[in-house]
Parts: C-alpha cells; structure tokens; sequence
C-alpha cells in the first residue's frame, strides 16, 4: 500500500502539475465531481464579463460578425475535434446532449430505410433513453426502441436494427466500452453507431475516425470544464454528413439563413446539424475549458486518471476494510474511465457528510457512490486526504446525522 511519501512523491513528478493553476477551486475542497460538473477555468470570469460589457454590452448586434459569434460553433467544434479523433470538419458545438441524440438517431433512421429498431443497453444514462422513447412515439410505428443488457448487446446486432446508440463510459460505474470493437461488430451488421462520449470526451484518448465512428455526441460541461449547462458536441463523420435531411431544421441549419427563404436547404457538411441560435455566453465559457487541452496530451491525462483511480480503490480497501464498502466500478483500469463507484447501504448519507468536509463527490441510487477524477486539477494527495476524510467519517459515525439523510433535489 502506498504510503503518504509515495503519494507525494507521485505529485512531484506528475507532468500535469500545474494545471491545478489553472483552475478556480475554493480553499478546502478536494473536487471529485468533475464527471458532473466540471471546474471553472481561472480565465472564464473575466471572458465571460468582457463578453457580457463589450461584445454585447457596446458592440450589440454587430459582434455576430464582429466579434465572430457566429463561428463559434464550428470554432469550438475545431477544439473539440482533436480530443476526440475527429476532423475540425466533422465536429460542431450546438444545442444540448439530448438534442444531438435526437439529431444522431433520426438521422440513422433515415439512413437506414429498411431497417426499424433503435438499439441500446438498459440502465444506459437515462436522458438516451428517453429520446429514443421520444423518437419511437412520434413516428406513427416505423420505429421500434429495444434496451438489452450490456451483455446481450452484440448478439443484439441484426439485419432489423438501424442504430445502436451506446455511452461509452458508464455514468453510475465507470465501465468503459471497447468503441473498435463494438463499432466493428455493428458495422458487420450494416448498423450505424452512435457514440455517446459525455462521460469520456477530455477524460481519455478517443480516436472516432480510427474506429471507423459514424456518429457520435458529447457534453460541454463535464469533463471540458465548459460551465453549467454548457453547450453540447455533435460529430457525424464526413461520408454520412451530405446524405441526409435533418430532422431538427432549425435555421441556423440552412445553407443560407440570411436569405430567409421559405424553403429549408440544408447547408453542406457539419453544418446541417446545427438547429438553433448559440448560445453566446455558454460558448464563451465552453471556449475556456476548450482552450485548457492545448496545451497537454490525453496520454497525459489518461495516465494520471488510471494512477489516481487505482490509488482511490487501494486505499479505500484497505483502509476501510470491514466498512461495507463493495467496489462498483471494474478493477481493471482498461475498462474504466476516469471514475470510481462503489457502493454502501448508507451511500447516501456518507457523501453527504464527505460534502460537509469538503470532498464533493456525489451519490445515485441504488447505493452507488461516485468519484470523478479529474487530471488536470485532482493530484494524488487529494486522494489521500479524501480517503483519510472518509475514514474518519466511518470511524466517528459522523455520517448518521439526521440531516445527512435528508434527500435533496440533486443528489
Ligand atoms: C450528462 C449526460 C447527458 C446530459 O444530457 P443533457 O442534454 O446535457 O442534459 C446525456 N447522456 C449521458 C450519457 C450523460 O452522461
């Protein structure tokens, strides 16, 4: 087991050691949540107010052109390529999560004509879900959505399924997915995929095009630090973009939205599967965190995230042997993304009181414990001192306070 010294140790050659800098986080707190919301960048204030006082407050209108807020989407989506193996042209920022889902799915089904079934795993993220619930109602009966578990999945695979919509890392455990093999077992199957990467997108290396991806999504405001309710990704490879016609025609789609025409003409490329007007302050903010993996290598990034999730499930072990904690996330850091679960029959109650020492991390039923760990501003100490944390809280039974029982909104 390692030691105090050890863990220092690490932190003393840990290439990313100065992005903690980079990173606004109050005193006192050892953030593991970044899987939900992630840090705010040190330069995200001050963009943010000079968006707010110049480029809206003086400049008005005339920053659509001026101050260039109408690339911004494909800007970001520039940014966001190279994290993800993607071409700049491949990628755009635009809308949310669940309307690039939308977007992916009714686009497979039109891709795929003879073909019926939206295919994805039960217990997926459940916003996923949903829009391919959504989906399935309001096409009158030519779509089927059909959930298997995740060990069914490929055997799932045939001649009647359009798409197969899979999250690659698991939101509750962690369980990261062999995306060239699952690609590739679908793909023999004539079944478009459609990668959902909100929980791995600036967590670790992924290489779409190397897989041979068609479509995938991704979140704006986990592991890319982009702020609350950050603008989501959309990437459609590059030989799906021109064949079809999206379903979400928003204007900002058209080939031409100054023209005002009656008539939707989808523009070329990425830039159809924009719907909606940007979301100019949420895009200033998403920018930042973009602006933060220039300057380091998800190598970088990867290798630290599996050392401090290895040392995470080490010293819990250990340490809190006997405590009813069970690991709910895979051992093997290959299938695991930079997340850490585990679960108790006090879950709640016990991050709870993490929380009230300042180590935030969060909670899902049934049980499950949740730590993010994010490499650019978590070091290896933090992990310690959480665990040490943790352990007194056991230990003292601080956590079985009344008030820590209390169910909140958002847990
Ligand atoms: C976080 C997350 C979402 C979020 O969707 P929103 O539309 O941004 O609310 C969707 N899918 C998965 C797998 C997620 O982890």
């Amino acid at each position: 087991m390692k030691t105090l010294e050890d863990v220092r140790a690490l932190d003393a050659a840990d290439p990313l050691r100065s992005f903690r800098d980079r990173f606004d986080l109050p005193e006192g707190v050892i953030y593991l949540d970044g899987n939900s919301l992630g840090a705010r960048p040190k330069t995200a204030a001050a963009r943010m107010a000079d968006v707010v006082e110049r480029e809206w407050g003086q400049d008005l209108i005339r920053s659509w052109n001026t101050n260039h807020w109408m690339d911004m989407p494909r800007r970001l989506g520039g940014k966001v390529a190279p994290l993800i193996g993607a071409k700049p042209e491949e990628v755009v920022v635009a809308d949310s999560t669940s309307i690039n889902i939308f977007k992916a799915l009714s686009t497979c089904i039109q891709l795929q004509p003879e073909r019926s079934v939206i295919l994805s795993e039960t217990g997926n993220f459940p916003t996923n879900v949903y829009m391919m619930q959504g989906l399935a109602a309001a096409s009158g009966g030519r779509v089927e959505h059909r959930l298997v578990a995740t060990e069914d999945l490929v055997d799932a695979l045939d001649e009647t399924v359009a798409a197969l919509l899979i999250t690659q890392a698991h939101y509750k455990t962690g369980y990261l997915h062999d995306m060239q093999a699952i690609t590739r077992a679908a793909q023999d199957k004539g079944v478009l995929v459609i990668w959902d990467l909100c929980h791995s997108a600036g967590a670790l290396p992924i290489d779409l095009n190397a897989c041979n991806a068609d479509f995938a999504v991704g979140c704006g405001y986990k592991y890319l630090n982009g702020g609350p309710g950050a603008p989501a990704f959309i990437f459609v490879a590059e030989r799906h973009q021109d064949r079809v016609m999206p379903v979400l025609s928003g204007w900002l789609g058209h080939a031409r939205p100054f023209d005002f025409s009656d008539i939707y003409e989808p523009a070329p490329g990425i830039d159809r599967f924009r719907c909606s007007s940007p979301s100019i302050l949420a895009m200033a903010s998403l920018e930042c965190g973009l602006d933060i993996f220039a300057d380091t290598q998800m190598t970088h990034i990867r290798t630290k995230s599996v050392a401090l999730c290895d040392l995470f499930i080490e010293q819990v072990e250990a340490r809190l042997d006997g405590h009813g904690f069970t690991l709910a996330s895979p051992r093997d850091a290959t299938i695991r993304g930079s997340q850490v679960s585990f679960t108790h029959e006090h879950g709640y109650p016990i991050v709870q009181a993490l929380i009230d020492r300042g180590v935030i991390g969060d909670y899902r039923d049934p049980g499950i414990m949740r730590f993010g760990f994010t490499p650019l501003y978590v070091s290896h100490e933090d992990v310690w001192q959480a665990v040490e944390i943790l352990q007194d809280i056991m230990t003292t039974q601080a956590w079985d306070k009344p008030h820590f029982h209390a169910r909140a909104a958002v847990t």
